[in-house]
């Protein structure tokens, strides 16, 4: 894990019970950012305000993740001043993470100034993965809503269960007194035009089934959009980018007038990009093929395509770009080579499309784990692009990693380039407080 600090610079705001108004008329909470999996649960209590603009203020307090629950579980705790805590002990269910997580976070061993006792949460905000057509923004947990939330289980039926697993723990343990929050990967994709999102199949499947592209990472792409916004000092109206999202999972974004236009991802995450385990785009023939020739059972092509291809399938030895980058330069490996110009052919091709679809754009952002440390993957992308007037710097590209933010594209370029570390907690608790405080949420 990365240590833990003041998100975009040192905290002036001192925790502590939750007030409206605190000293500087700058309300603040700490909120509790829950991202429930099928036998995972990853947290983070952020200290934050709804100051966006001169922001810089929110406060990550504590982060953790708790895995194989159902079992013995894995745990590991984190503080503000990076003291880590692992332990492993039993936990049945995502109540039971919960409850351990709480546990720690008010106790004396993760010492955080102000939290001692439950009050000292305010609200709770939920990662949802799927909000379907329904959901085109965040909002505040309502019987309603997760009724909304179970009717998009049929379009993400690995994860929109696990999510409601853990809001349904939280509630529980929380009672109906402290306000919950939900901000689904797809929101922000919600507003790409028809052309964007349908498929070119039979009109009739998108009205009977809603199958169309919805996208995922939306709070990555949003969060990046926004603070490229908030960097540059522009408007939201003005935000042209290419936003490049490189994790495990990867995604690409074409954001027009600072709303999401086009997206890589589509019905599921499996669509575009090469992934660590996903093939991203292929032709759907290959999937009759290798049931013909393999007497694969559906379940077996699925698993196939999303968790033995991408960098993994490839190369045939990892699906960690470090790794991969690295036995290309140590031992000249020819499929960790392969493997990596694959990836990176696909993401020009991205940015081709999206260029042309844009009629031009202004900037490329990279964000996630590759996106944020790899100086080499990047440099890979930007190689060639003077055609359209991306020059890099190496020297600026090379500094910026470990969560280092900034241009990497020399003076005078006239489509840039940029580093921006993602934070989707951060923008959960910011839209949590937003929604609690009925106001705009930052877009
Ligand atoms: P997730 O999508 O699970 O949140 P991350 O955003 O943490 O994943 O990204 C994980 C990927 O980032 C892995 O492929 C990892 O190898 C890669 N990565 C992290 N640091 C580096 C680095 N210094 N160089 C190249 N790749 C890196």
């Amino acid at each position: 894990m990365l240590p833990i600090s003041h998100i975009n610079g040192p905290g002036a705001i001192p925790s502590g019970p939750f007030s409206f108004f605190f000293p500087d008329n700058v309300p603040t909470m700490n909120v509790l950012v829950l991202n429930a999996g099928s036998s995972s649960l990853k947290f983070q209590l952020i200290d934050t305000d709804l100051d966006m603009i001169a922001g810089n203020r929110d406060r990550r307090l504590a982060r953790g993740v708790i895995e194989r629950i159902g079992s013995q579980a894995l745990i590991s705790f984190e503080n503000a001043a990076g003291n880590i805590v692992r332990t492993a002990q039993p936990i049945r269910d995502h109540r039971g993470a919960i409850d351990a997580a709480l546990r720690w976070l008010v106790s004396d061993e993760a010492g955080i100034e102000g939290v001692s006792s439950l009050s000292a949460i305010h609200a709770v905000g939920h990662r949802v993965v799927h909000g379907g057509e329904k959901f085109t923004n965040s909002t505040l947990i309502t019987p309603e809503v997760i009724k909304g939330i179970e009717e998009c289980i049929a379009l993400a039926p690995l994860h929109n269960p696990d999510n409601l697993r853990g809001i349904r723990a939280a509630t529980e343990i929380f009672g109906p007194g402290i306000p919950q929050a939900v901000v689904f990967d797809t929101a922000f994709h919600q507003s790409m035009p028809e052309a964007s999102y349908l498929y070119a199949l039979p009109y009739q499947l998108y009205r009977r089934y809603k199958l169309r592209r919805y996208g995922f990472h939306g709070t990555s792409h949003r969060y990046i959009a926004y603070r490229y916004r908030t960097i540059l000092g522009i408007p939201k109206s003005d935000v042209n980018v290419i936003t490049i999202h490189l994790g495990n999972g990867c995604s690409a974004t074409a954001v027009k007038g600072g709303r999401s236009l086009d997206t890589s991802m589509g019905l599921t995450p499996l669509e575009g990009l090469v992934m660590g385990t996903r093939s991203g785009d292929i032709d759907p023939a290959i999937i009759e093929y290798l049931m013909a020739m393999e007497g694969f059972g559906i379940e077996q092509v699925d698993a196939l395509l999303n968790k033995q291809s991408g960098l993994l399938g490839i190369s045939g030895l990892t699906n960690d770009m470090r790794e991969l980058l690295a036995e290309e330069r140590e031992h000249g490996d020819r499929r960790a080579r392969l493997a990596i110009e694959i990836f990176v052919q696909r993401i020009k091709k991205y940015i081709g499309a999206y260029l042309a679809e844009m009629n031009g754009t202004d900037a490329i952002i990279f964000a996630g784990g590759i996106g944020e440390n790899s100086a080499e993957i990047r440099s890979r992308i930007c190689r060639d692009m003077g055609w359209c007037g991306l020059r890099l710097d190496e020297e600026r590209n090379a500094k910026l990693v470990a969560g280092a933010e900034g241009e990497i594209t020399a003076d005078g370029s006239t489509l840039r380039a940029y580093v921006i570390p993602t934070d989707e907690e951060l923008l959960i608790a910011r839209d949590t407080v937003r929604l609690v405080e009925r106001a705009e949420l930052p877009r």
